[in-house]
């Protein structure tokens, strides 16, 4: 299902900024040792002028991110869900905008294999015994938007969803505004031990983007032990970004046992690997970027 565009105010041409949240994969963490970089799992939105927000993922740092909403109009904002693992939309009924009565919250997110609905998912996830709350429950609205490989349109602002390797249907995006482009596997599969390949979908995803927000979860001895668990390194990473003339390459998606020391030797150490022409960065939260003039 293609959106039907319909957001109002859009301005063109003069890039974005894009805002980390939530770096952190698959489970929160919390302590003076993960401080820095920040605790809270996926979350990442980019602010393009005159555009409701749009946001990557609902994990716990979305709660934070609702928390700079103001209250005096009914919120209306985008979500491109790169999958419906827990670290990814845990968030979401902590996400004061849609618990507030007119708050609007558009959620794209992967086709499910089984042929249930995302609506139906969300949906047997937010209701007792496991939560208080039903989706139907919530003052605010959520509107389901289904995808797989398709190109559709947010505004004015150019969408590319693709299926990448995960562990189910998993999305990574592509957005391009005012002559900038941001590039979001948060979640993606290296094929194998050392094997540095990956699908058409994923070059296609990545290819001269400004900035690549990717997977960095493992290191080479930690993906020797988790090698099928729908991650990668952070050499596969790198070697991604570099074989798809990327400039900047956050690392995303730490691993909750790499504390703040860890991820900067981490960091430093892929920047000596690259030359020139590509940038490394560690995502962390509070960080903001601006793509584009
Ligand atoms: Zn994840
Ligand atoms: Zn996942």
């Amino acid at each position: 299902m293609s959106n039907q565009g319909g957001y109002v105010g859009a301005i063109a041409g003069s890039g974005f900024d894009i805002t980390f949240y939530g770096v952190r994969g698959s489970t929160p963490c919390h302590g003076a040792d993960v401080a820095r970089y920040g605790g809270n799992t996926s979350c990442v939105t980019v602010d393009v002028p005159g555009h409701p927000p749009i946001m990557f993922d609902l994990g716990t740092g979305a709660r934070y991110f609702g928390e700079t909403m103001g209250t005096e109009v009914p919120f209306e904002g985008i979500c491109l869900l790169s999958h419906l693992h827990w670290d990814h939309i845990q968030g979401l009924p902590f996400f004061t905008p849609v618990l507030r009565p007119g708050g609007r919250l558009h959620l794209h997110a992967p086709s499910q294999e089984d042929g249930s609905s995302v609506e139906e998912v969300v949906s047997r996830m937010l209701c007792p015994p496991l939560f208080p709350v039903r989706v139907d429950d919530l003052p605010g609205d959520l509107v389901f938007y289904e995808h797989g490989d398709e190109d559709f349109e947010i505004g004015d602002v150019q969408v590319m969803s693709r299926l990448i390797p995960h562990l189910g249907n998993t999305l990574g995006f592509r957005l391009s505004s005012g002559g900038a482009t941001v590039a979001y596997l948060s979640d993606h599969q290296q094929p194998g031990i050392d094997v540095y390949e990956a699908t058409d979908n994923a070059r296609e995803l990545c290819q001269g983007a400004d900035l690549l927000i990717h997977d960095a979860q493992y290191t080479r001895p930690e993906f020797h032990q988790k090698s099928y668990w729908g991650h990668c390194t952070i050499e596969y990473a790198v070697w991604l970004a570099l074989e798809c003339d990327v400039r900047t390459l956050a690392l995303y998606h730490h691993d909750p046992l790499h504390d703040d020391d860890q991820l900067d030797r981490l960091v430093a150490e892929a920047n000596t690997r690259v030359g020139c022409g590509l940038t490394v960065i560690g995502a962390r939260e509070g960080l903001t970027l601006h793509l584009g003039k």
